[in-house]
């Protein structure tokens, strides 16, 4: 299959291969989505098949409302108020399904996880494809989120219909995922929502509990986020990184603006990326997943990526990192 790259003046193209069951990679706010029409098991269990997505792993279903996400799923009053204030945006809500969403893209669940992102090329495409859309991450499964159309080509390339192109992701991690199904808010995935603004409308927002069994969300039992070499997560400050660098002296670096002014100089030919300077999370976050492509791109020995503060999205880089660092640890 010939993958077609799309401006955003071929809206209506990319619309009408989602009608008719194709697959389109389209921005968001946070990364490029992988969509398909979610009503339309063929076209849903296309995306799990481009991605290599395990079938037990339920994909987010973008609506361009809340009006539409009342359609196909329970809000109650504090789903209302948690879409009143934070849709469009990057959150994304588990709830009681109704009809209306294809149960290959709920894994076989009695609940859907929606969302209706901020950004007016996904907006317009949700309007004109007049269906709710599918769309985990367009990458293949366990490897890094794209951010830009070149990542989705990288990623999936020949395995998809379309690219729509709408430029580099705002905030670069993906939506923070909340089960709104209980008494109590749970967090299942953090990310470019901070959990503190939930709070403010949802009261405490709870972490996953960690009995056996059955985690909440199916997504946290795999493999992800993870370059094609090994990442190793140290701590903040330039003597971490020196002390990693030691051990793994062919590893490359990413790291802050100030680390990185620290130890550049006193290791001439060191590949290093910065993301931002110390405390700025929302560059750390839109930078990340760039930084780590390009990285792996010169086949380091390893990635040495300090640790950010875990205030706001930071808790999302933290939590793409230890996952990037927990896959390679078992399969490099
Ligand atoms: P992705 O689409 O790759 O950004 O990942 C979506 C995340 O939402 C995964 O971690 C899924 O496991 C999670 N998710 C999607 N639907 C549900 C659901 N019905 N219940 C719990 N988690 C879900
Ligand atoms: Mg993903």
């Amino acid at each position: 299959m010939r993958t077609a790259h799309l401006a955003p003046e071929d809206l209506p193209r990319a619309a009408e291969i989602l009608v008719s069951g194709g697959l389109v990679a389209f921005p968001t706010e946070t990364v490029y989505g992988l969509g398909a029409d979610a009503r339309n098991d063929r076209a849903v269990g296309g995306v799990f098949a481009a991605k290599g997505r395990p079938a037990d792993n339920p994909l987010i279903v973008h609506v361009r409302s809340a009006e539409e996400a009342q359609e196909i799923a329970v809000l109650d009053r504090r789903a209302q108020a948690l879409t009143g204030r934070f849709w469009p945006g990057p959150l994304t809500l588990v709830l009681v399904a109704r009809t209306g969403v294809s149960s290959v893209a709920r894994a076989g669940l009695s609940t859907v996880a929606v969302r209706c992102p901020d950004h007016p090329l996904a907006l317009a495409l949700l309007r004109m494809a007049g269906c709710p859309i599918a769309a985990p991450s367009a990458n293949r499964s366990g490897r890094p989120s794209p951010t830009s159309a070149p990542d989705v080509f990288e990623e999936l390339d020949g395995r998809i219909d379309a690219v729509l192109d709408g430029g580099t992701c705002r905030i670069g991690v993906e939506s923070t995922v909340v089960d709104a199904t209980g008494e109590h808010v749970t967090l299942l995935r953090p990310g470019g929502l901070p959990r503190e603004d939930i709070e403010e409308v949802a009261g405490a927002v709870l972490s996953p509990s960690r009995e056996p069994g059955q985690p909440k969300s199916p997504g946290l039992r795999h493999r992800h986020y993870a370059p094609s070499v090994p990442v190793l997560v140290v701590n903040p400050g330039a003597d971490a990184v020196l002390r990693a660098l030691y051990d793994h002296p062919a590893a490359s670096v990413l790291c802050t603006v100030e680390t990185a002014a620290e130890i550049a100089s006193a290791i001439p030919g060191l590949r290093l990326l910065t993301i931002g300077r110390r405390g700025d999370a929302g560059t750390a976050a839109r930078r990340l997943f760039g930084a780590l492509r390009e990285l792996e791109r010169y086949r380091p020995e390893a990635i040495i990526a300090e640790s950010v503060a875990e205030d706001a999205v930071g808790l999302a880089v933290m939590d793409r990192l230890r996952r990037a660092a927990a896959a390679s640890a078992t399969d490099h």
